[in-house]
């Protein structure tokens, strides 16, 4: 397992992080016990990087998280988020922030967390962020409860709008930065880099598009974008490789991204990823894919207030 520094904030964190949206049930009914055993598996094999948020499973992956880490929690870095709690239930105010904070802290067992983030600023006035939510998130720090704050969001220019007003020590994108969408070099990483900031990629299968689990019910994307998807797992298939390595390999080889978050709930996916991660893609191959989905690149989709999409800045 490679390490990387997450920007300033002296954590070092393995390249791979361990995505905890299927530990809540988000990509189909993960199995507790199988779940846990991912967990622990995971940490023996190097990774550090566990990502959570009140908002997977409503609360049920920070609960499962917490109970796999016992005894295991100074083996970690452990980063939860808070404002959203559910499809559309948002609130950054400063109440539910404290409140939040609290709650997540008993789920997950413990006294504090390495990075506590701002869950799909997109979804609410960036005022509201810039002017409240940080402010309280920063006097959690200096409590102790976090050891650092940052914000994640699929709307990049409204990561970056918010990241230029009032710096954050982490910047959280998805479905940004893989094989199929690639603009988070445009629009934020060149402002992260410059503040010095932790840049985390999330979602390398592009949520399961590029993989053999395919998409959950609930994706996004266009159905062109699915149908490349699964064109390009065919195609690897063919040439016997996994998509979900080449994915992984791509996100991997980024200079700047300290940790890539992929999404798993089962030993197998952990050993799967983390071998790939050992490996570095076929470039003929990443240009075939990158030549064979041109049609696609770059296609996201709508999320949050229609003044925070990225098309409207
Ligand atoms: P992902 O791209 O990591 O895909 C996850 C899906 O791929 C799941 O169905 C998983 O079972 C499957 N998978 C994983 N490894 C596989 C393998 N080797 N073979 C076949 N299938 C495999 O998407 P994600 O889970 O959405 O993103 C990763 C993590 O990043 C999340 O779990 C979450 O912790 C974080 N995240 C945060 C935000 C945010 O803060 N706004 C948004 C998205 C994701």
């Amino acid at each position: 397992m490679n390490y990387a520094t997450l920007g300033r904030t002296g954590l070092r964190v393995s390249k791979l992080g361990f995505g905890g949206s299927p530990l809540g049930n988000e990509f189909g009914d993960a199995d507790p016990a199988e779940a846990e055993r991912a967990v622990h598996c995971a940490i023996d094999l190097g990774i550090n990087y566990f990502d959570v948020a009140p908002y997977y499973g409503r609360a049920l992956a920070e609960t499962r998280l917490g109970d796999a880490l016992k005894g295991r929690r100074d083996r970690v870095i452990l980063a939860t988020k808070c404002g959203r709690y559910d499809v559309a239930s948002f609130d950054f105010s400063e109440a539910r922030i404290r409140a939040s904070i609290e709650q997540s802290l008993r789920r997950l067992r413990t006294d504090y967390v390495d990075v506590f983030l701002a869950h799909d600023i997109e979804f609410v006035d960036a005022r509201q962020i810039v002017e409240e939510a940080i402010p309280v998130m920063r006097s959690l720090q200096a409590q102790g409860k976090a050891r650092s704050i940052g914000i994640t969001g699929l709307q990049l220019n409204g990561l970056r709008k918010v990241a230029a007003v009032a710096p954050v020590d982490v910047v959280l994108s998805y479905c940004r930065y893989n094989l199929l969408v690639s603009d988070m070099d445009e629009l934020l990483t060149p402002l992260v880099k410059e503040q010095g900031a932790g840049l985390i990629n999330a979602s390398p299968l592009h949520m399961g598009i590029l993989s053999s689990s395919g998409p959950p019910p609930w994706h996004p994307a266009s159905p062109e974008v699915k149908e490349m998807g699964r064109r390009i797992v065919e195609s690897c298939e063919q040439r016997g490789v996994q998509a979900s390595d080449v994915a992984l390999q791509f996100c991997l080889q980024h200079p700047y991204i300290s940790t890539t978050l992929a999404g798993m709930s089962t030993v197998e996916q952990v050993r799967r990823n983390v071998a790939a991660g050992d490996g570095t893609a076929d470039p003929a191959l990443l240009e075939e894919i990158r030549s064979m989905s041109a049609s696609v690149q770059n296609c996201s989709w709508p999320s949050g207030r229609p003044e925070n999409q990225d098309h409207a800045s």
